[in-house]
């Protein structure tokens, strides 16, 4: 079988391509039919009390949290190998495969792909059509996810290896019984057990995707991880810094782009800081000049902690004011604009006051 990039499919895939013992371009249409059995003897084997949360947590749950699941799930998956005989449709994800019958993926089957709201969803709103080989492996995919206190994570990679490896990760430890973890400190174990102790120099991304299913209220949330970003993480463990980012809890930073907030770690910060400037890049040029500008002459200035003023500054009012109330000081010292007047409604837009007020800080931070 070929990948779908889908996190519930390809998650299903190399579930099965484990316990086959066989790798997935190896993997046919029949062993995905043909396994029902064993995919549900692993079930089995999996912490009871793990798997009775699971599949309350996951959305493809269709069938098992039906009573006497054991006979619908495996007359389900029976009856996704009658429908899935040679036909003329083709499959929404994974394109390849022509059938006669395409299953209308709702969440409970296929998270993300029909409309991913209890409104649309209870109202059968926005189905797609997919295979029924990739229903199958989607409902597969509870055997390789990761719980947490807030819900279950799968893991998705480009580069099969890795993807290999987490997969196997999350089966292991589905096995044991479930200690309580909660979203960050479980993807920061899986980088650290499956990334930076292992030494392999390819360039490639993970994807985390938290899913909460709690009735009403259900979530579904992607951190990515690039290549760029997992490559910085292997420097600084390199370093020596990666416990001193682990205990300030800075992947959590990594994960909503907040390189900023690590500037109190000077040493952690500057690992991100071209991350960080690339990102405030997306600024025209004249206004990060400007803003150059306007850090030398607040610190030629002003005797005070800027950084620390900056950072009290936590309303788009408070930042308005902190630049009137500079450019009125530093002209009545020496008749300088603090801001330039063809650049002030720019430096103090209501929507980009922030990354303004953030970057102003990485300029004094480098004075
Ligand atoms: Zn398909």
């Amino acid at each position: 079988m070929e990948r779908t990039y889908n996190v519930y499919i390809d998650t299903g895939l190399f579930v099965l391509s484990n316990l086959l013992d066989k790798d997935i371009e190896y993997i046919t249409t029949e062993d995905i039919f043909n396994s029902s059995e064993i995919i549900f003897n692993e079930i089995l084997s999996m912490d009871e009390e793990n798997f009775k949360k699971l599949k309350y947590m996951v959305f493809t749950n269709s069938v098992y949290t039906q009573v006497g699941f054991e006979r619908k799930f495996k007359s389900f998956i029976k009856n996704m190998e009658e429908l899935n005989s040679e036909g003329t449709l083709k499959c929404s994800l994974c394109g390849s495969v022509s059938v006669n019958y395409s299953y209308d993926a709702t969440r409970s089957v296929l998270p993300g792909i029909c409309s991913n709201n209890f409104f649309n969803y209870s109202n059968n709103l926005r189905y797609s059509a997919i295979c029924p080989a990739c229903i199958a492996l989607s409902l597969y995919s509870i055997l390789g996810i990761n719980r947490t206190k807030s819900g279950a994570i799968y893991y998705a990679s480009d580069d099969n290896k890795v993807m290999k490896n987490l997969v196997n990760r999350a089966m292991k430890n589905l096995k044991n019984e479930y200690t309580e973890i909660t979203v960050l400190d479980e993807i920061q174990s899986t980088l650290e057990c499956e990334i930076l102790n292992k030494d392999y120099n390819k360039a490639y991304y993970i994807e985390a995707t938290l899913c909460q299913n709690y009735g009403q209220l259900e979530n579904t949330r992607t951190y990515t991880l690039t290549s760029e970003r997992l490559l910085r993480l292997i420097l600084l463990k390199k370093e020596g810094l990666w416990d001193k980012f682990k205990e300030n809890k800075f992947i959590y930073n990594v994960l909503y782009e907040n390189y900023y907030d690590m500037k109190d770690d000077i040493d952690i910060f500057k690992f991100f800081k071209d991350l960080f400037l690339e990102k405030e890049l997306t600024m025209d040029k004249i206004i990060i000049d400007e803003i150059k500008s306007i850090a030398k002459k607040l610190s030629n200035n002003i005797d005070k902690d800027l950084i620390k003023e900056l950072d009290k500054i936590s309303s788009y009012n408070k930042f308005q004011e902190f630049i009137i109330y500079n450019q009125k000081n530093i002209f009545s010292k020496n008749g300088e604009f603090l801001v330039s007047q063809d650049l002030y409604d720019a430096i103090i837009d209501p929507q980009k006051w922030l990354s303004v007020k953030r970057r102003l800080t990485v300029e004094l931070l480098y004075i």
